[in-house]
C-alpha cells in the first residue's frame, strides 16, 4: 500500500503550533513511507476562508520545510459534495430537518434535564408528506442530517489503540447547513475517499466524528482509512492552548519571536512521544525516527520557554553557511569570525544585532578603575588579531598584579559594556584597535 495522507486546515487564520504539530505528523509519516503528503484546504466555509490566509498556510509550511506534494481546494469540489449527498439522500440516509437553533437548544435542556443525553430525538424522520410542504408553504428551509446506524463503530487507532463508540450516543450529525452549504463532515470523507487518503492523522477532538464519518465511507461503497488521533496540546500549566493561539501562531514566533523552523520542528515532533525533546538541524532523523506507537494518551504540554531554549540550542551549533545569507539581510557584517564568536550567546539570531552592536558601537563603556583602565591601555597590542587577547592579558597581569575575575571583568566591561558574552579574543579582534583605546578611556564609541 502507498501511503497517502492530508493535512487539512480551514484558512481562516495563520498555522499556530496545535494544527502545525498535526502537519507534521502527517508529514514525517509520508516521508518515512515514501508516501504522499497532501495539503488540502478545507475553505468549504466560504464566508470565514481567505485566500490570504490560504497563502500564508502554504508560505508557513514551507518555511519550516514541510513540504506537500500535492494541493486541492474543497471549494473547487462542490459538485462532488452534491453527488455524494443525492447518493445518501436517495438511500434514505440523509434526511431533512426543520428544527431551529432555539428548538434544538430547548430538546437539548430538556433532555438533560431529564437525566439523559442531548441527543437530537429524530423527530424529522416522524414528518408525513404535509408537513414537509407546510414547511415549505411556511418558506422554511431543511437543513440534513446523516442518519446513524445506531450501532457501535470499532476501529484500531494507531495511537489510542481499539476505538469502540456507540453512534445511538450520537445526535445524527448535520451534513448540510439550511443554505445548502456543507458542514465539514462530508466533504472531508468525499475527499478521503477520491483522493484514496490512506490514513487519517489529526487531533483527538476529531474521535467522535470519525465514528459517523466511518459511517459515512461505507454509506458511500467505500472501505474507512486507517485513523491516527493525537492528544492534543495544553499549555504548559496543562490548560487550554486555544487562548493563547493568537501568540503561537507560526507567523508570530517567527515574525515577532525570531524562532527558528527546526526548534517548531524538533519539539512538536518529540513533543508528548517517548523519546526527549532534542535540538535537530535536519529534519531527516525526525523522519527516520517517526512512528505513531511513540506518540503517548497523554496531552502534550507546550512551553513557549521550552521552544526558545531548544531556538537556542540550534543556533549555537548552526554554521556560519547556514546564516550567512540572512546576516547579510540583517546587514550584519563580520563574516565568520563574528559569527563564530557570538552564536553561543544568542537565543535568537536577532540577538545578534545586540552584538552587532558592542562590535560597531557606539556602547557606553564600563569602568570602575580609570587607572586600571589607562594601565591596560598602554599595553594593547599596537597590531589586534585572534591572539592578541591572550597576549595582552597576559601583559596586564603582569603589569598590574591583577588576575582571574579582577583581572578579566573590568576589561569586558570596559570593552564591551557588559559583564558577559563571546568569548572576549575574537571580540577584541572585531573591535579594532582603536574603538578599544576610546573605550578604556572611558568614552562612547
Ligand atoms: N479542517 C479540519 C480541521 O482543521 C480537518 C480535520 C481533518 O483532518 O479531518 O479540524
Amino acid at each position: 500500500m502507498t501511503v497517502k495522507v492530508r493535512f487539512a486546515p480551514s484558512p481562516t487564520g495563520r498555522l499556530h503550533v496545535g494544527n502545525v504539530r498535526t502537519a507534521l505528523q502527517n508529514f514525517l509519516f509520508a516521508r518515512a513511507q515514501g508516501g504522499t503528503f497532501l495539503l488540502r484546504v478545507d475553505d468549504t466555509d466560504t464566508e470565514r476562508s481567505t485566500k490570504e490566509y490560504e497563502r500564508w498556510i502554504e508560505h508557513d509550511l514551507e518555511w519550516l520545510g514541510l513540504s506537500f506534494d500535492q494541493k486541492m481546494n474543497q471549494s473547487d469540489r462542490f459538485d462532488r459534495y452534491d453527488e455524494a449527498a443525492a447518493k445518501l439522500k436517495a438511500a434514505g440516509l440523509l434526511y431533512p430537518a426543520y428544527e431551529t437553533e432555539e428548538e434544538l437548544d430547548r430538546q437539548r435542556k430538556l433532555r438533560r434535564a431529564q437525566g439523559q443525553p442531548p441527543v437530537y430525538n429524530r423527530a424529522a424522520l416522524e414528518l408525513t408528506e404535509a408537513d414537509h410542504a407546510r414547511f415549505k408553504e411556511e418558506g422554511r428551509r431543511p437543513h440534513w442530517r446523516f442518519r446513524l446506524s445506531q450501532q457501535t463503530v470499532e476501529w484500531t487507532d494507531l495511537v489510542r489503540g481499539a476505538q469502540s463508540i456507540e453512534t445511538a450516543s450520537l445526535s445524527d450529525p448535520i451534513l448540510i447547513r439550511e443554505d445548502g452549504s456543507y458542514l465539514y463532515t462530508l466533504p472531508s470523507v468525499v475527499d478521503d475517499i477520491e483522493l484514496g487518503i490512506t490514513h487519517v492523522v489529526r487531533g483527538e477532538d476529531h474521535v467522535t466524528n470519525s465514528a459517523a464519518q466511518i459511517e459515512i465511507f461505507r454509506a458511500l461503497g467505500a472501505e474507512p482509512p486507517a485513523f491516527a488521533h493525537t492528544p492534543l496540546l495544553v499549555g504548559s500549566d496543562g490548560g487550554k492552548l486555544s487562548k493563547r493561539l493568537g501568540t503561537l501562531a507560526v507567523g508570530e514566533l517567527r515574525e515577532n519571536d525570531g524562532i527558528e523552523p527546526m526548534a517548531i520542528c524538533s519539539l512538536l515532533a518529540r513533543l508528548g512521544t517517548s523519546e526527549p525533546v532534542e535540538p535537530f538541524a535536519d529534519i531527516a532523523p525526525l523522519i527516520e525516527g517517526f512512528s505513531f506507537d511513540k506518540i503517548g494518551r497523554a496531552p502534550a504540554r507546550f512551553d513557549p520557554a521550552e521552544l526558545r531554549a531548544l531556538n537556542a540550542r540550534i543556533l549555537h551549533d548552526t554554521p556560519y553557511d547556514e546564516v550567512a545569507g540572512r546576516l547579510e539581510e540583517m546587514e550584519i557584517g563580520g563574516g565568520e569570525m563574528f559569527w563564530n564568536a557570538v552564536r553561543a550567546n544568542l537565543e535568537t539570531l536577532k540577538d545578534a544585532f545586540e552584538w552587532q552592536s558592542v562590535v560597531e558601537g557606539p556602547i557606553d563603556p564600563v569602568i570602575e578603575d580609570a587607572e586600571f583602565a589607562s594601565a591596560a591601555a598602554a599595553l594593547l597590542p599596537h597590531e589586534i588579531g585572534a591572539e592578541s587577547w591572550g597576549e595582552w592579558t597576559a601583559a596586564v597581569k603582569e603589569a598590574t598584579g591583577r588576575k582571574g575575575k579582577q583581572l578579566f571583568l573590568p576589561l569586558r566591561l570596559a570593552l564591551t559594556g557588559r559583564p558577559r558574552g563571546p568569548e572576549m579574543d575574537a571580540m577584541l579582534a572585531l573591535i579594532g584597535r582603536e574603538r578599544a583605546m576610546k573605550r578604556l578611556a572611558g568614552e562612547r564609541a
